[in-house]
């Protein structure tokens, strides 16, 4: 238990208003995070970005939530339309992103953005040490949004302990000297007492990036890298998902009439197998080689044609270039694919381009004999650890990409190259006719391991690392 005020920091809030009424943000850290913040009386500090946010704070910012049981502070940093384009558009998600991902052509950068990153990790810095003012506390950061937040927060209270956890992939140094901003970027991130990142081979990257850089004294072994007096630790926490909700939501007799709807509303004929993709519009998701893979499929392996339908549910997110052309290449190759095999009775590729609520998406996860995770590169990818725990009959296949930070980790897949389209044309064939014995004695291995290391583990682990620092 933490003797101290828990600050979370997100650029997303876990509470927002929007038309009349309180959203929840889904996803695994609020749900993990909600009942230990309840618990703490924490302070939760995050972008306002709910159109009625402004009516239901006080003068500060100030709401206190859950709604049914007001127990911890949301605070919430107002931005200007500007700040959100140069920090929120520009910096992170134009910039830091594709850089992180290593997709080196769709790094954009112009200087404004930085300029509103700067400012904006500023704000958020203010309005954490205003609302903590002299208690005992420990601020915890979340993201790429935030990198150099605490050289602010130090700047004004330089007793705070603070940590920052890296949701993304840290890239190795020569590609992030590619950052016209990188010494900042790392004096920001050294600025905390301990540093998270997904995966070991990420914390390797980041110390070297702080040594070849700056010049900073780093100990791979303990994972401490040292820089102007300070110490900051480096650790590897592999974030994870609510197994058992997703194993009970799976398991739910509603479970069934979701399916079934869903059948007969894309005219899927029972029997047929099921294959499945659930990702976010992103050019990280490696979309596009996923569905060359399908047309390779049904070219070389005809005999499948109205035997195996995949479906692919991808959101639109940001709403920005170059996310709009990539949506409407995605949307081009699925109407070619489905024109070159598909029949009256039949499409091969059943495209869903709105967001599903989770439950919805456990009752497809459990349907679907093979899932398919395509990342060209990814910091974890949750779908894979989504599909394991809902996998409630073992008789599914995953077949992930080695370059998703989930191939490090999880036993019982099949670890797929999404450059290798051949490759991986042959390895849905191979997991659609693997003998079920073997696909029980994979998906019971993976689902052993994520059962173990679920998300509240993953809260729990870097409680237990911050709560002794400071
Ligand atoms: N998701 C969702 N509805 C959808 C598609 C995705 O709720 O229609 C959720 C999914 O359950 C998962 C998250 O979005 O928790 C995607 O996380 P992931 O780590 O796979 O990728 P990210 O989008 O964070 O890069």
């Amino acid at each position: 238990m933490l003797n101290k005020k828990l600050v979370i920091v997100s650029n997303r809030e876990p509470y927002s208003h929007r038309k009349g009424r309180v959203e929840k943000a889904a996803g695994g850290v609020v749900t993990a995070l909600d009942p230990i913040m309840q618990k703490n009386h924490g302070i939760w500090v995050a972008w306002g970005s709910g159109e009625e946010d402004r009516k239901f704070a006080d003068e500060a910012g100030r709401v206190k939530v859950p709604p049914e049981n007001p127990s911890y502070t949301l605070k919430r940093v107002w931005l200007t339309e500007k700040q959100i384009d140069d920090y929120y558009h520009g910096y992170s998600n134009r910039f830091l992103w594709p850089l992180c991902h290593m997709v080196l052509d769709r790094v954009y950068l112009k200087r404004s953005y930085w300029t509103g990153y700067k400012k904006v990790n500023q704000l958020f810095a203010d309005a954490i040490v205003d609302e903590v003012r002299r208690k005992k506390a420990i601020v915890w950061l979340h993201d790429y949004h935030l990198a150099i937040c605490a050289s602010y927060i130090k700047e004004r209270n330089p007793e705070l302990p603070t940590t920052i956890f890296w949701h993304i992939p840290w890239p190795p140094y020569d590609v992030f000297r590619i950052c016209p901003q990188r010494k900042d970027l790392l004096e920001g991130m050294l600025a905390n007492d301990i540093v998270g990142f997904q995966l070991e081979s990420f914390c390797e990257n980041f110390m070297n990036c702080a040594s070849a850089e700056l010049g900073a004294k780093i100990d791979i072994k303990k994972r401490v890298v040292y820089y102007k007096g300070h110490a900051t630790g480096v650790r590897a926490f592999p974030i994870s998902v609510d197994f058992r909700w997703f194993e009970s939501s799976a398991s739910s007799k509603k479970e069934e009439g979701i399916i079934k709807r869903l059948m007969k509303s894309h005219r899927i004929q029972p029997g047929v197998l099921i294959g499945l993709g659930v990702d976010r519009l992103d050019y990280t998701k490696g979309l596009t080689k996923r569905l060359e893979t399908i047309d390779l499929f049904f070219s070389k392996y005809p005999r499948f044609k109205e035997k195996f339908t995949f479906v692919q549910v991808a959101v639109p997110t940001r709403k920005v270039e170059p996310y709009l052309s990539y949506r409407k290449g995605v949307e081009n190759k699925i109407r070619n694919i489905n024109h070159k095999y598909g029949s009256d009775m039949w499409n091969p590729i059943v495209y869903i381009d709105t967001r599903m609520d989770q439950e919805k998406l456990s009752a497809l996860y459990r349907a679907a004999d093979i899932a398919i995770i395509s990342s060209i590169y990814d910091g974890m990818n949750l779908v894979a650890k989504e599909y394991i725990a809902s996998q409630v009959d073992e008789k599914g296949v995953l077949l992930l990409s080695e370059f998703a930070g989930a191939a490090e980790e999880i036993p019982g897949v099949t670890l797929i190259n999404p450059y290798d389209i051949e490759g991986c044309a042959d390895a849905i064939k191979n997991a659609l006719e693997r003998p079920l014995v073997y696909k029980i004695e994979a998906i019971r291995e993976a689902r052993a391991y994520v059962k173990r290391n679920d998300i509240f583990k993953w809260v729990d682990e870097i409680l237990e690392e911050i709560k002794n620092i400071g």
